[in-house]
This record gives C-alpha cells, structure tokens and sequence, in this order.
C-alpha cells in the first residue's frame, strides 16, 4: 500500500475538521476543537501516524484521542500518538476482541498496529466535550458513535459510510455482526442529524431520519445518495 499523505485539512463546520488519508479512497480522522480542548477522532493507518503527528504541531494541545472502532485503518496510529503526545485513548468496551486479532495479525506480520498504552472505556451516555457517545455495536464489538445534539452532527465511523458509489452501510465484509449493525443504524433515526461524519468519505448533508425510513431493516445496502 502507498503512503501518500492527506490532501489537507477541510472545515466542515466550525470546531470541526476533516483529514482524509490515503490511500484511496482513504479514511478519515476529525478534529474537533472543544472549549475543553482538541480531540482526535480515528488516527488512521499505522503508516499515517508519523504526518499526523505533525499536522498536530500545528494545532491547539491534543487531550484526547477517540475511536469509533478498534480497526487498524481507524486505530492503527494511536499507540504512536498517545505515547508521543501523553493522551489518553477512548473507546467502547468490546475493543479486547479486535485487540486480540490485532495482535494476532501482528504475530504473523500482516499489520504492525500496537495497542496503545491507555485505553478509557467508554459508556452509552458518556460525553466528549459536545458530543455523547452512543454504544452501536455490529461493525465491531465496540463500535461507538458520537452525537453533537445542538447542532445535529453525527459521527458514525463505519455504521454508514459515504463512498464514491453511494451513502450507506459500512464496509460488510470486514463487519462482524450485520443484524447488529443493523439495528445500532435503526438508533439513528431517533437522533434528527442533519450531518453525518463517517469514516470514510466526505461529509454526508441530509435528513437522516428521512433517509433511513424504511430503509434499515432490508438485507441489502443503503440505496444510493441522490447527492
Ligand atoms: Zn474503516
């Protein structure tokens, strides 16, 4: 795999930024400026630690880390950047599970993602900064969300994602429980978002609640965005 570097950092709204790494079509890491400090969400590949730790030079001090999902294309840095940085990592229980396989990948040199040194679980409820964590198991045993109630922003790590081929739910073949997953997306439609962040692809503008009416219980993906 190449090890090409962001395009760049882009606004979405204000406090909250968006870096796609490569490669293509990449993933995505969030910065979300907090009155109670920077927050990174997702860390990327294992290869893409060293570029973000100096975009964070750049940046406000880091206080934490959170992960959607303990994925190495989504956690593969944080072990680097917590070290680096002395940041606590958040993430839901169910993390062990993948950690394990993580390790186990490791031992046979697929992947060279390390746990990190600190992990803080986090709970259904629990808040960061704006954002409350929403437990939306299925992807993984740990998959977490984060909803920013005020301005109806969700960020949804691979439950939904926004390719170039349509809006919809997350990368089946490296899920582990689809009914799960199925019905940590029904969740959603209770929230009103009108701004999705996934972990890959660019932000997602829309009505979620109408979006996914009728459309979570179905076998098959999400239909495409008429975006
Ligand atoms: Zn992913």
């Amino acid at each position: 795999m190449g090890q090409r570097e962001d395009p760049g950092v882009e606004t979405v709204v204000r406090g909250v930024e968006r870096l796609c790494l490569g490669p293509w079509p990449g993933v995505n890491v969030y910065f979300l400026h907090q009155s109670d400090g920077l927050t990174l969400v997702d860390t990327g590949f294992f290869f893409n630690g060293p570029g973000l730790l100096r975009r964070l030079q750049g940046m406000p001090p880091l206080k934490r880390i959170l992960l959607t999902h303990f994925h190495p294309d989504h956690s593969g840095s944080c072990a680097l950047l917590a070290r680096q940085l002395g940041v606590p990592v958040l993430v839901q229980p169910g993390w062990w599970l993948t950690r394990t396989l993580l390790r186990l990948l490791r031992l046979f040199r697929i992947g060279r993602t390390a746990p990190p040194p600190e992990l803080i679980p986090l709970e259904e409820g629990d808040r960061v900064g704006r954002f409350r964590v929403l437990h939306t198991p299925g992807h993984t045993p740990g998959s977490a969300s984060f909803y920013d109630e005020e301005r109806a922003i969700l960020l949804c790590g691979d439950n939904l994602v926004h390719m170039p081929w349509g809006f919809r739910v997350g990368v089946p073949w490296w899920t582990l429980d689809h009914a799960l997953q199925r019905r940590s997306i029904a969740r959603y439609a209770d929230l009103g978002a009108k701004l999705v962040l996934s972990g890959h692809g660019p932000p997602w503008r829309g009505d979620l609640t109408a979006f996914l009416e009728g459309r979570t219980a179905g076998p098959s993906c999400l239909p495409r965005t008429t975006r």
